[in-house]
């Protein structure tokens, strides 16, 4: 979608991802292609099963590809990722901290353990760095001895947030990382996130199943369902007037949108299972607009208008059913 002078900072051009399990092969990700251009959020939406957290592993480079590649920077990751391992400058925030946190540790070392590694700090520096990054996230000076059980959700949660930001990533990818928590802790880290992204031009990259944090973090959002991304647009336009049935069926669940609640049929049914998805459209079975060849022919993802691609057969009668 973005265009730029510039190399984007993340690269992923029709990315395959396959597992292999008991029950059967279950295709993750199914051709999905973006950038992420310097200082730019993406917001990457759909039910769980959709694909999404795959997608987020896959671009911090904790899982290799089944086909497709992945750049950062111009670079290969199969290059970056044979080097020292801060060549890849993409750093995770989870939906939960203690998964990734060691309880055991206090916050001077979850926070100031891998800049000091990766030489990035000395370690006689390491507890004067670390008090400027818990400043920066929020957190008190008395934060840096503290163990993570002492702090409440959002506070543990502003440790992610620290311990990604000490090792100076370009890319910050937040898988469901407000999930967890009260919408009003919510609100906040959305907050924070907004300002570091400001103050530091970082790129980032947010996964949710929570339209409107993605509405208020993003500048673009793509649309996943069943490993395929469906629509991907500027957040401004895709709000304004979503156009695959999909994209429109999750923004009927939101508060204060007005859409065409009467030219759109509620979505039907339950998400289909990934080892064994529809043919053709994958959304078909769900879809009020269905036709023929939805049930059979795959819909590429297509240009729409300057600022959004869709990937459905119908999406230019559909959209003059709905103006
Ligand atoms: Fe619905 Fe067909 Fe468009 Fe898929 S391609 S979203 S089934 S109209």
């Amino acid at each position: 979608m973005s265009e730029s002078t510039s190399k984007p900072v993340l690269s992923i051009q029709d990315l395959v991802v396959e597992f292999k399990t008991e029950a059967g092969l279950i295709r993750a990700l199914d051709g999905v292609s973006f950038e992420v251009q310097e200082g730019e959020a993406l917001g990457i939406v759909g039910e769980s099963g959709c694909g999404k957290s795959t997608l987020a592993r896959m671009a911090a480079g904790i899982l290799p590809e089944s086909s497709g590649q992945r750049f950062f920077r111009g670079e290969d990751y199969g290059s970056l990722l044979s080097r020292p391992f801060d060549a890849l400058r993409i750093q995770m925030v989870f939906q939960d901290p203690l998964s990734s946190i060691n309880p055991r540790l206090r916050v001077v070392d979850i926070v100031g353990e891998a800049p000091v590694v990766h030489g990035l700090i000395s370690r006689s520096e390491k507890r004067e760095y670390v008090q400027s990054i818990l400043e920066e996230v929020g957190l008190p000076p008395d934060a840096l001895d503290r163990y993570p059980h002492q702090f409440s959700g959002g506070q543990r949660q502003r440790v992610g947030i620290a311990r990604a930001l000490a090792v100076q990533p370009d890319l910050l990818i937040c898988d469901e990382a407000v999930a967890a928590l009260d919408v009003s802790v919510q609100a906040q880290i959305v907050n924070l996130l907004m300002d570091i992204r400001a103050k530091q031009n970082l790129s980032m990259i947010f996964i949710s199943h929570d339209l409107s944090v993605v509405r208020h973090l993003c500048d673009e959002v793509a649309v996943m369902y069943l490993g395929r991304v469906v629509e991907h647009a500027e957040t401004a336009a895709l709000f304004k007037e979503p156009m695959h049935p999909y994209t429109h069926t999750l923004l009927e669940g939101m508060p204060r949108i007005s859409l065409h609640p009467r030219e759109f049929m509620p979505i039907r049914g339950e998400i289909p299972s990934p080892l064994n998805p529809p043919g053709g459209c994958h959304f078909h079975p769900r879809c009020a607009f269905a036709t023929d060849e939805c049930g059979t022919l795959k819909p590429e993802l297509r240009e729409m208008d300057p600022v959004r691609l869709v990937r459905c057969h119908n999406a230019e009668s559909i959209r003059s059913t709905v103006a």
